[in-house]
């Protein structure tokens, strides 16, 4: 096992990763940008390494910087977190030639699958579902681009192969505004990704967002730990997730499960991943993969006991999984409220100085959070300052105790999403669950609050 392990990321999912490496002795190196440095979680590292300046790419996205702070540490290996550099191949691949341990997949399936192109392409060989569309990039034919969008039918959304983040979209209702769609989305594509590939999906009206966790070792193993539901969504964002998915029957979770392992096997995986997938009238639509610990995978862990940051490093320390799917319980339900410096409403992000901050507890209540009363959040990075989860035997306990929560927490100072997620644990078509990605949305513009 490793002695010391550099984190290349900060706020809530760095002290994640160095209390995962806490309970299994390893030493942990924080690395921070100048905005960072009083942060109470890089001084609970066993050493810190400034980066550069507050704007991430000079810091946090700076690859010499943090391979500089691993040689002078003599960390054995990196991880990466999630956002910044944990999907980027070519970091990955600059961490292993300067002799350290990526704590993620090999670089060459970071690119397959970072490609959405590529990544389709693989899942459909290795009989992944996918959801219908253009299956590849694009012609520059206006008359076969026509041609794809009729046999695919409308409505339809062209998107990025190299997109992310939600962005690089766009959704085509009638072949009038389709040449131009197709344009717009390139141009963006291009300048937001470097990369002007497009291709095209069926869009799906009111589909579910389910996705799967996976792990695979690098001995040719590999098990999902079932689903999350993420449909709570707001601009492509999630904001809520919950794990089982309400409704959606065991032994089809089964069986999307095992084709994610199965294409873990195929392609070789190594690591956590997530296997997105839309889900309507009882059919799985695969979306993309991500191929790092996702922000929502506290959820799962709650009800399969299993630590997904500790699996990741002991699978890059080259130790073969400890369980089969067989041994994989799923044990009662569980929910995630991200908490976000942002209006509740109209999610206008609020840095700024927390004046007051309790955090809640009690049976079944988990916070993963870096903020403490007096912490300043700084305006340069995103606005998520905490994860708050609540576990029960049933749902219904989940969401009991998940809005008992949402009373007692109280952060001052800055906006809060806190009012939206106590509205939608009082929500009833959330009570009963099973809502599609658009509900979110379609709710607030009925007017915001009830
Ligand atoms: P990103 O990598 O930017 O997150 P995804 O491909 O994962 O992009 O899509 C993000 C979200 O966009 C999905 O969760 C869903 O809400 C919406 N979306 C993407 N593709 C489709 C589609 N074919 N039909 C309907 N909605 C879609």
């Amino acid at each position: 096992m490793f002695e010391k392990i550099l984190i290349a990321n900060r706020g809530e999912i760095a002290l994640r990763i160095q209390r995962a490496c806490r309970e299994m002795g390893i030493r942990t190196v924080a690395v921070h940008s100048e905005a960072d440095a009083d942060a109470k979680y890089v001084k609970l590292a066993d050493e810190s390494v400034c980066i550069g300046p507050a704007v991430s790419a000079l810091s946090y996205l700076n690859v010499p910087a943090i391979i500089s702070a691993a040689e002078l540490t003599d960390a054995e290996a990196i991880h990466p977190g999630y956002g910044f550099l944990s999907e980027n191949a070519d970091f990955a691949e600059r961490i292993e030639s300067s002799g350290f341990v990526f704590i993620g997949p090999r670089p060459e399936t970071i690119r397959l699958m970072g490609d959405k192109v590529s990544a389709k392409a693989a899942m459909r060989a290795a009989n992944v579902p996918c959801v219908p569309g253009s299956d590849g990039a694009l012609p520059d034919d206006p008359e076969a681009i026509r041609q794809m969008a009729q046999a695919t039918g409308y409505p339809i959304i062209i998107k990025a192969s190299g997109g992310g983040g939600g962005r690089g979209m766009r959704v085509v209702h009638s072949e009038g505004a389709l040449l131009n769609a197709v344009a717009m989305t390139q141009a963006e594509a291009q300048s937001a990704f470097g990369n002007p590939t497009v291709y095209m999906e069926r869009y799906l009206q009111t589909p579910r967002h389910i996705e799967i966790q996976v792990l695979a070792d690098q001995h040719g193993h590999a098990v999902h730990l079932g689903e999350r539901d993420c449909s709570m969504q707001r601009r492509h964002q999630k904001i809520l997730e919950e794990a089982p998915a309400p409704g959606l029957d065991r032994a089809l979770r089964d069986a999307i499960g095992e084709r994610c392992a199965e294409a873990c096997r195929q392609i070789g995986y190594r690591g956590a991943g997530t296997f997105e997938f839309l889900y309507e009238n009882g059919e799985f639509f695969f979306i993309e993969m991500n191929t790092r610990v996702q922000v929502e995978h506290p959820v799962t862990e709650l009800i399969t006991g299993i630590d997904i940051v500790q699996q990741q490093i002991r699978i890059a320390a080259g130790e073969p999984l400890p369980f089969t799917q067989q041994d994989i319980i799923f044990r009662g339900h569980a929910i995630e409220c991200r908490i976000n410096a942002e209006h509740p409403y109209t999610f206008m992000p609020s840095p700024g100085r927390i004046s007051a901050y309790h955090a809640p507890g009690g049976p079944g209540i988990r916070v993963d959070s870096h903020v403490y009363q007096n912490y300043v959040i700084p305006p340069y990075y995103d606005s998520m300052i905490g994860k708050l989860l609540a576990h029960g035997a049933t749902r219904e306990q989940a969401i009991a105790r998940m809005r008992t929560a949402l009373l007692e927490i109280v952060v001052e100072g800055v906006n809060t999403n806190i009012l939206l997620h106590q509205d939608l644990m009082n929500d009833q078509n959330v009570l009963q669950g099973g809502t599609s990605i658009h509900y979110l949305e379609q709710k607030l513009a009925l007017g915001g609050g009830n």
